[in-house]
């Protein structure tokens, strides 16, 4: 469950790419990235940057003993899994002191909520925070590039991507003080009482990592599936700390037949066309904790929906 969160303990926003200061130049021009700033919660050097996903590796280090803005570079040794992709990760991250930056080593690498470096305002900022920017798949070139305005723009196989886009909320690591108007998505919410099931109706529903079509879809579920929904986000419903699916296609009334739901295992889950048959690619493979149905179990394997099959130890 190599999921990507937020990596910093106090999160406070004090500048978003949609900002009319300096980061509208990184928006307005081609190509373009998402930059924020974030002071960790408070002014000075109070906050670090911690490793996001299981595993990063520092990759370059610029502008140490030069007056420019220092920037590092990590990208994450693994793919991982964000509300809207699952891929590689390359971060960006601006203003941390020389001091700090000494203490690293290309090539080292770092462990999931492992601390990397401190916030500085080297490079002339107004105060101590990290300037941060995501991008999708692995470092690429020199790792950043001019764009239209003459603005260094992250520089990634797979392009820059909007910080909700790519950071799940751990609510156990990282408390919003300011998310200056960025709508993230929580990796865990807490349980509910009682029990509230509702009964798919799609003949195949996408079960995705955040409420909207633009989310990354890592499951179906088949007509009549059982599930227990959390709690209702526009129209979407959440049917687990990070799964949510199209509210359209659930009720409350109970079909004649309906299929349990389990949740997987293993870190990454295999799907298969039937018992022991072809791995398949399509939304798949599963990453730990995703919901699935029960349609049929047969010698050790547990159908999950048409031609959808995985092996049953790895379910619960
Ligand atoms: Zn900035």
């Amino acid at each position: 469950m190599n999921y990507l969160i937020y990596p910093i303990k106090i999160m406070n926003i004090t500048q978003t790419y949609k900002n009319d200061f300096s980061h509208s130049r990184h928006t307005v021009g081609t190509p373009k990235d998402y930059p924020i700033d974030d002071n960790c919660g408070a002014t000075g050097p109070n906050g670090y940057f911690y490793c996001p996903c299981d595993a990063m590796t520092v990759k370059k280090i610029y502008g140490v003993g030069s007056s420019s803005s220092n920037v590092l570079w990590l990208e994450s040794t693994t793919p991982v899994i964000t509300p809207t992709f699952t891929d590689y990760v390359t971060i960006m991250i601006g203003h941390i002191e020389d001091a700090e930056l000494n203490k690293l080593k290309i090539g080292q690498t770092f462990t999931r909520k492992e601390p990397i470096a401190i916030e500085g305002k080297d490079g002339f900022a107004t105060g101590e925070h990290f300037h941060i920017v995501v991008g999708r798949g692995k470092f690429r070139g020199s790792g950043w590039v001019k764009n239209t305005n003459d603005i260094w723009v992250i520089n990634t196989t797979g392009g820059s991507v909007k910080p909700e886009d790519a950071f799940f909320i751990d609510n156990t690591f990282t408390t919003i003080k300011n998310s200056a108007g960025l709508n993230f998505l929580d990796l865990y919410i807490p349980d509910i009482e009682e029990d509230d099931y509702y009964y798919t109706t799609a003949e195949s529903l996408n079960i995705r990592l955040g409420p909207g079509t633009n989310y990354n879809a890592i499951n179906t579920l088949p007509k009549n599936s059982r599930i227990k929904v959390r709690e209702f986000v526009n129209n979407w419903a959440r049917i687990t700390d990070k799964e949510y699916v199209a509210s359209n296609y659930v009720t409350k009334k109970e079909p004649s037949k309906y299929y349990e739901t389990k949740s997987t295992t293993a870190d990454f889950l295999n799907v298969r066309s039937k018992p022991a048959g072809t791995i398949l690619k399509v939304k798949a493979p599963l990453p730990k904790g995703t919901t699935v149905a029960v349609m049929e179990e047969k010698n050790g394997w547990t159908k999950i929906n048409t031609n959808r099959w995985v092996y049953s130890s790895y379910v619960k």
